[in-house]
């Protein structure tokens, strides 16, 4: 393959001998072949010719970050009622808004502003889950983003769709649409059990079992989800769903907050996936999620951001330093996930979870080279004794200063290359104005 960059960075953030962990390696350079893929990674000094070289002397280049689930969207939501109740925070606050005001236009300018906000800080890949998926797609697609777009389904109306029937067919024939795109996967999204019936569950079933698509569904976020699934089912969402052949090996469940022991059972012995969105949870109080143990049982975990109204950013750096910390004050031990399965789980991890890691996900040679090249020069994060641990614990989004995603450059010094920061701004007062 013919090398048309190569990058010299500081620190590269490999896999290490097992695959499971990452590393970070000195002396490194990594090409990237004309057609955006990784075509070497080896020692500096062995690297072969190419067009360009670009040196990233203080810079860690790594995995772009997959954030693995949001609502890119509500980013046009974001802080519009904060300290609320989960409950209370969707039926007076979200739903009635969305019922009035959601359309074509919002998600498609509020999927942009989101994609610029993501792209800065160096998530390359987002697994998104709104209304008018079709729009989100044009606006993550011109952005320069990967993305996994849900196909969502309720059983209640919405402006998007009437029935589940409507939602099925409005989201294939936006993936029929967008087929030919390398960057843009698309999976079915039951939005939760407790707004999918059986039924809809079965046709949903139906369309992952013709057309090969995995499943996601929000499971067991709050306490009070599980306690009225036992009511109505006599068993906890995640059991129904394996009574309905809905966990399985491509099945991604986000929150997975309240599992208990048989739960967690279950997800392992289907292979199916768990997205962590530790922010979210605790602003909505709905809990701590049993993340240790989950990977202690061998669960393959993801993290996510959730939308921006829930959040309030699209930051992986903090959803990396929450998932650390939460997992250490909830179990009491200071060694539960430690940086390098954090790392692990905003890349590898969220890779494995969309079913993408042929792909992405690692810095290896044939993966497609979705990087980012992290700036550690300045003195904040000084001095470097584990630039893993600093990852986790010190870096921020403003950090990232170069993403490249299939190869391409989208953003250069901290700046989004295919987005228009002016045409953003008039977006969202706009929207401002109409949604307060
Ligand atoms: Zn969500």
């Amino acid at each position: 393959m013919m090398i048309a960059t190569l990058l010299f960075p500081k620190w590269c953030i490999e896999p290490d001998a097992s695959g499971e962990q990452v590393c970070a390696r000195t002396d490194r350079a990594v090409g990237l072949s004309v057609d955006g893929r990784i075509a070497y990674v080896g020692p500096a000094a062995d690297a072969p010719e190419a067009r360009h070289r670009v040196d990233l002397r203080g810079f860690t280049l790594m995995p772009g970050l997959i954030n693995a689930h949001t609502h890119a969207a509500m980013t046009l939501m974001r802080g519009v009622a904060d300290d609320t109740p989960l409950d209370v925070w969707l039926k007076n606050h979200i739903w009635p808004r969305e019922g009035k005001h959601l359309s074509d236009p919002f998600v498609y300018e509020g999927t942009l502003l989101a994609a610029w906000e993501m792209l800065r800080g160096g998530t390359t890949c987002c697994n998104d889950m709104y209304l008018f998926p079709d729009a989100a797609a044009r606006a993550l697609r011109r952005a320069g983003m990967r993305a996994m777009i849900a196909m969502p389904v309720f059983d209640f109306p919405t402006p998007y769709a009437a029935d589940a029937d409507g939602y099925l067919s409005a989201g294939l024939a936006a993936r029929d649409a967008h087929a030919d795109t390398r960057t843009l996967r698309f999976a079915l999204a039951a939005h939760a059990p407790y707004t999918v019936s059986d039924s809809s569950f079965a046709k949903i079933k139906m369309f992952a079992d013709e057309l090969n698509l995995p499943i996601h569904t929000h499971l067991q976020e709050t306490a009070k989800e599980v306690a009225e699934s036992v009511a109505q089912y006599g068993v906890s969402p995640t059991q129904r769903l394996a009574d309905l052949d809905i966990t399985r090996p491509d099945f991604v469940a986000i929150h997975a907050v309240h599992c208990d022991k048989l739960d967690i059972a279950t997800l392992v012995a289907h292979h199916s996936h768990v997205v962590h969105c530790p922010t979210s949870n605790m602003k909505l109080a709905s809990g701590v999620a049993p993340i240790a143990e989950m990977w202690a049982a061998g669960l393959n975990v993801a993290l996510g951001t959730d939308g921006a109204a829930s959040n309030n950013r699209l930051d992986m750096w903090q959803e990396m330093r929450m998932a650390a910390l939460l997992a250490k004050v909830s179990t009491g031990d200071a060694a539960a996930l430690p940086a390098p399965q954090v790392l692990h789980m905003a890349t590898l991890g969220g890779a494995r979870a969309l079913g993408w890691a042929d792909e992405i996900g690692s810095i290896e040679v044939g993966k497609s080279a979705d990087l980012i090249a992290v700036d550690m020069r300045q003195l904040e994060h000084a001095p470097i004794f584990d630039p893993l641990s600093h990852l986790v614990y010190v870096t921020d989004r403003n950090c990232v200063q170069h993403v490249w995603v299939q190869g391409e450059q989208v953003v250069r010094d901290g700046v989004p290359t295919k987005l228009d920061a002016t045409e953003l701004r008039s977006y969202a007062a706009a929207w401002q104005d109409t949604l307060k």
